[in-house]
């Protein structure tokens, strides 16, 4: 189950919360009870899935290019 961040408008703290995505939009309410609360756009940690297409670009350059080589120029 994904993990949520939230931050209390309230009372300023940070806390977490485990949900299922389809109530990843509801409000949560911090430790305190405070129901002034945004999502915060952090990491997702999923457990038990591996899900692809999210993948870091590739660095470019010196992969054995044309202009890695000093060959051009
Ligand atoms: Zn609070």
């Amino acid at each position: 189950m994904p993990r949520y961040d939230y931050r209390c408008r309230a009372c300023g703290s940070t806390f977490e919360v485990s949900r299922p995505m389809s109530e990843a939009s509801a409000p949560a309410a911090c430790p305190d009870g405070h129901d002034d609360t945004v999502k915060l756009l952090s990491t997702v940690a999923v457990t038990g899935s591996s899900r692809g297409g999210a993948a870091p670009p590739a660095p470019r350059g010196g992969g054995g290019g044309c202009c890695g080589g000093g060959c051009c120029g």
